[in-house]
């Protein structure tokens, strides 16, 4: 089945005990057992309950995956899946990692003996030259958020499994609609489904996903044990939202590559951040390995001071923090997704105070490119 069918049609269409075609809240902490002897499938609900069991399924279907395990944000299924490390271990990370998971690795999970090395991970020379002893995996996101560059996910795979690493890719900007990592290769894809995946700025979620039988079986320990995972309320309108994941991607994609492009022919726009267009570095590998360009752009103003008005100013884009909804969202990467990165870090990453993020959203274009334009007059 197509992606869009499976969209509606996973395995969880139809409530199994009711036959509604909308799988029900069980707003429950726990499950009445029968037997001393056997309990039921389901006993305590941090452990299982059928609505986020529903989701669950239907995101590892979707990603290629046997297993999904959903956490109560991005940052709690990114932080649970490092569980799987020791301290001493050491991660390979690229370098304009999101800046949640830089502020964990650096001050939580640093402090608790996991080393990590920061690399540009559009080359794999360089991933390669920061491999130890003890390194245990690589940590990727592709495009990178803010400056979408590009990592060749099968080249890195492959690096990492002939050197006994697992890789482990933070998915979000993407999605399974547009990019499958563990088809690619990879062993563990990650997601803030508080953006895309949700798609409708109204629930914080995160996932992690594998087919790999022996990780699934520690992540699903650390997710009971560690015990950060999605409430039933917040499962079902993620599985809501999640239907209409191929016509939102596809909406936003369209409007999306119509801005960028619109972008590049303006002279208060110094550069232009986005996988589809032909003149970005990671074009070739980019296209190679996904389904198109996605949502998500950056660009950069050719001052602070319009930077300002134009983040204070825009009518139609709200000014916010996070990206993937219905609407369109403005952000400002050195005080929002990267504020957790000392200065000097973001400096040298690319991250200038002249570089904006836009997500965008199922607005008519004409009318984000009318809205931008009051700034990026020529
Ligand atoms: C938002 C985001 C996260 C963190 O997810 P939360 O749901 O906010 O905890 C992680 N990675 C990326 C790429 C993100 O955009």
């Amino acid at each position: 089945m197509k992606f869009e069918t499976r969209l509606i049609h996973g395995s969880h269409t139809i409530d199994p005990a009711t036959g509604a075609l909308s799988i029900p809240v069980c707003q429950t902490s726990t499950f009445a057992q029968g037997s001393v002897d056997h309990f039921g499938k389901y006993d305590y609900a941090r452990s299982g309950n059928p609505t986020r069991e529903a989701l669950e399924e239907a995101i590892a279907g979707l990603e290629g995956g046997t297993h999904a395990f959903a956490f109560g944000s991005g940052m709690a299924a990114i932080s649970s899946t490092l569980l799987l490390f020791q301290p001493g271990d050491h991660l390979v990370v690229c370098e304009d990692v999101y800046g949640g998971a830089f502020r964990v690795l650096t001050r939580l999970f640093g402090r608790w003996g996991l080393t990590v090395t920061f690399v540009d991970a559009t080359s794999l020379d360089a991933i390669e030259a920061a491999i130890r002893p003890e390194t245990k995996a690589i940590y990727l996101e592709t495009p990178s958020n803010p400056l979408l560059k590009i990592t060749d996910l099968a080249g890195a795979a492959e690096l990492a499994r002939t050197r006994g690493l697992l890789t482990l890719v933070d998915n979000t900007f993407m999605t399974p609609y547009l990019q499958r990592p563990l088809d690619l290769g990879c062993d563990i894809v990650l997601h803030s489904g508080t953006k895309f995946l949700n798609g409708h700025s109204d629930v914080v979620c995160g996932f992690a996903v594998t087919k790999d039988r022996e990780l699934a079986s520690q992540l699903a320990f650390i997710q009971n044990g560690f015990g950060a995972i999605l409430g039933p309320q917040d499962c079902w309108l993620t599985l809501r939202g999640l239907k209409t994941l191929k016509i939102r991607m596809e909406e936003c994609q369209s409007s999306a590559i119509r801005i960028a492009n619109w972008l590049t022919t303006r002279s208060r726009v110094k550069k232009v951040y986005y996988p589809g267009l032909a003149d970005h570095p990671g074009f070739a590998t980019h296209n190679r390995q996904s389904a198109g360009p996605g949502a998500v752009l950056s660009f950069e103003l050719t001052s602070y001071e319009l930077t300002k008005s134009l983040l204070e100013g825009v009518e139609l884009a709200a000014f916010a923090v996070s990206l993937g909804g219905v609407e369109s969202i403005l952000s400002y990467p050195a005080k929002m997704s990267h504020a957790a990165m000392p200065p000097e870090e973001r400096a040298s990453r690319g991250i200038s105070d002249t570089l904006v993020r836009l997500s965008v959203g199922l607005e008519a274009p004409e009318d984000l490119i009318a809205d931008l334009g009051r700034f990026l007059v020529d």
